[in-house]
């Protein structure tokens, strides 16, 4: 193994997964004064050569004011770049079988959540977290361990394949789902982990834009909405994107999904269940989109604690992830960022208002070590009330949005 790559750098922060809670984290910090380093497994998401395989995941995704003050506590400036971009969502559009539409407004005053395309999100921060001078970004660089004792990690370089130890005072694990750091620290803490996967699986389907009167493209569908079509034990989802298209989502049991193994089931099934959305999809798209996108599976997560001493926490998906059906897993884990900024700075952490000492890596900075029990102490509950309330608004979207009392509710509120 070479040398350790950043024992010349004091006070360096390793942030793991440049995903958009790792680009946020990195960000804050840097602006606190600390030295980042990013690792990231994969190639420069900005690179031509990436972005088709960034387009596996979900395309775009909702934003709601959650996320945005997180974004806005760290970065005001890129923020409302970010916001130029989105495409505000009012309300749900529940579709039914007759091909009706029915809109549910989200507030009476106008409260809404956006529709922003990921991978331009995940672009920009990573185009901001390169622009700030003492941040430095390490692609097809994965993390394969860490010694949190010694507060060095080994990393693997992919281009040369060679591994390298990497030196950090503090280590933030936001490398996702199957986070290896989640997983380092369960050797170290004895952390309560709860992992689901729901029997439900999701894909990713394209409707095209259209034309408008001037035969320019159009949205084929009102913008300015959710839409949902809810079947009880299955749904459709779209959303807008800027280039008049919708990204829809097709969630279903797996059972459900293991029926439509020939072009004749998934179109027959597409025309008795969701005959408006395959008639504005297409045929031959609908069956292209189904051979080449894969079917993930729903996971949920829960641990606690998040924290090592003063030299390591989890934020993002590593730390919670959560079906999609609130829109809310992002969200969190932007929110995340703010919440550990603003401990951080109410507990006076700085770079340099650590102890001279802690060269000597036995030794653990008190405040720091405060910041973050704080940060599992006052996370905690929020972050399962989120995941759970997630959980149950699968329910209410495929199914208790079509039902009579809760459309009286729904127009009662909005009298
Ligand atoms: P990720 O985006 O997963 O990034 C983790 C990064 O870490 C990756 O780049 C990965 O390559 C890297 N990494 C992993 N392991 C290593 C390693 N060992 N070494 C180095 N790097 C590593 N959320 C919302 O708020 N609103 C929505 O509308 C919404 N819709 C969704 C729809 C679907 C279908 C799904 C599946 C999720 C949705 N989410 C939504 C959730 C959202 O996608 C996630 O919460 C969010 O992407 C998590 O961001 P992250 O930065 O924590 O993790």
């Amino acid at each position: 193994m070479d040398g350790v790559i950043n024992a010349d750098r004091t006070r360096t922060v390793v942030v793991v997964g440049a995903g958009p809670v790792g680009c946020l984290a990195a960000i804050s910090l840097a602006k606190m004064g600390w030295n980042v380093d990013i690792y990231e497994a994969r190639p420069d998401l900005r690179l031509p050569s990436s972005k088709a395989a960034a387009q596996q995941r979900s395309i775009n995704l909702a934003i709601s004011s959650r996320g945005i003050a997180a974004l806005q506590a760290v970065d005001a400036a890129a923020t409302s770049r970010f916001l130029q971009t989105v495409i505000p969502m009012r309300g749900r559009m529940i579709h039914d079988i007759l091909g009706n539409q029915h809109s549910q407004q989200y507030d009476k005053d106008g409260q809404c959540i956006n529709s922003i395309d990921r991978a331009l999100l995940n672009e920009g921060l990573l185009e901001e977290a390169s622009a700030v001078p003492n941040i430095r970004l390490f692609f097809k660089h994965k993390v394969l361990s860490i010694d949190f004792d010694d507060r060095t990690m080994i990393i693997r370089d992919i281009n040369s394949e060679t591994d390298v130890r990497a030196a950090f005072h503090l280590c933030i694990g936001a490398d996702g789902s199957y986070s290896i750091i989640r997983r380092q620290l369960m050797r170290v803490v004895r952390m309560d982990f709860q992992q689901e996967y729901i029997p439900h699986e999701y894909i990713e389907l394209k409707m095209p834009a259209g034309h408008d009167e001037h035969g320019q493209p159009g949205f084929l569908l009102d913008p300015n909405h959710l839409h949902i079509w809810p079947r009880h034990s299955f749904m459709l989802i779209a959303l807008p994107n800027k280039d008049k298209s919708f990204t829809c989502t097709l969630f279903a049991p797996t059972i459900e999904f293991d029926r439509l193994i020939s072009p004749e089931a998934i179109l027959s099934w597409f025309r008795s269940c969701f005959p408006d959305a395959l008639a504005l999809i297409g045929e031959e798209k609908l069956l292209n989109d189904f051979a080449k996108n894969p079917r993930s599976p729903l996971i949920s997560i829960k641990v606690k604690p998040y924290h090592y001493k003063d030299r390591c926490v989890i934020l993002g998906d590593a730390a919670h992830s959560m079906v999609p059906f609130y829109g809310q897993g992002l969200n969190c884990g932007l929110e995340d960022v703010r919440v550990l900024r603003a401990l951080l700075l109410q507990e006076g952490v700085a770079p340099n208002s650590l102890s001279p000492d802690l060269g000597e890596k036995e030794l653990t900075d008190t405040r720091l070590s405060n910041a973050l029990t704080k940060y599992t102490e006052t996370r905690h509950e929020d972050l399962v009330a989120i995941c759970e309330l997630a959980m149950d608004n699968y329910v209410e979207m495929r199914y208790s949005v079509t039902r009579p009392l809760y459309l009286l509710k729904k127009a009662l509120d909005n009298v």
